[in-house]
């Protein structure tokens, strides 16, 4: 099998998988080749995700598509993640908005990252530090607030977890009714994701392949 058909397999396979028309796929490419990125295009890709900026933008640069932002921002980088992404979903500090807001030459839209158990490994804000951090992007040049972004802890079973993601969100909406995207779900778990509410799913390895690190 050509590296070609290998994903248009991987790629259908998940897309028949996704039971609702408005869920956004997000091909996260991250240690895959420029190369895989150009197929995936041309199978009608056309929103995909990096974790770290010296990638995303050689990428970027490379295939003209919607570039999402999901890894966890250091605030040195933030002058070159606007360079090319268009979608952030690991918003998860005031100061990094504002330095965003600053520094975006174009709009970008921004999830925030919820943390269900606080472990700040994995980064995000719990619920009650969400109306904070929400304020600080509405009021930022540039920025959109689009939704909220959640990996549910490594222990956690997907159902409950997405369904509390779930509750947050709609609590969220009550003070930011415009933020009505939900980014929830990887290959390992998409689909109790969608059940839950997800309108963005982030999906690698179950198109690509599974990576050795990262
Ligand atoms: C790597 C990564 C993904 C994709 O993970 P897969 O399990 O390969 O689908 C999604 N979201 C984030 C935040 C990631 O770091």
């Amino acid at each position: 099998m050509t590296r070609n058909e290998e994903l248009a397999a991987n790629l259908a396979s998940v897309q028949d998988r996704i039971t609702r028309s408005d869920v956004t796929l997000v091909v996260v490419t991250k240690t895959y080749p420029v190369s895989d990125v150009q197929i995936l295009k041309e199978l009608g890709v056309e929103n995909f995700g990096e974790n770290r900026t010296e990638e995303g933008e050689v990428k970027a640069v490379a295939v003209p598509a919607t570039w999402h932002f999901q890894g966890g921002i250091q605030s040195r980088k933030i002058k070159d993640i606007v360079q090319w992404a268009d979608v952030i979903h690991s918003l998860d500090s005031t100061e990094h908005a504002l330095k965003l807001g600053q520094r975006a030459v174009r709009p970008i839209e921004v999830f925030l990252q919820l943390s269900l158990d606080g472990d700040p490994d994995r980064g995000g804000v719990v619920e009650s530090e969400l109306a904070a951090l929400a304020e600080a992007v509405v009021a930022a040049p540039n920025l959109e607030l689009v939704g909220l972004m959640c990996v549910p802890p490594v222990s956690a079973i997907p159902a409950e977890a997405f369904s509390q993601i779930y509750s947050v969100h709609q609590r969220f909406l009550s003070n930011f009714p415009n933020a009505q995207s939900l980014s929830t779900g990887m290959s390992g778990d998409f689909e109790v994701a969608i059940d839950h509410g997800a309108t963005h799913i982030r999906v690698g390895s179950s198109i690509l392949g599974s990576r050795t690190h990262r």
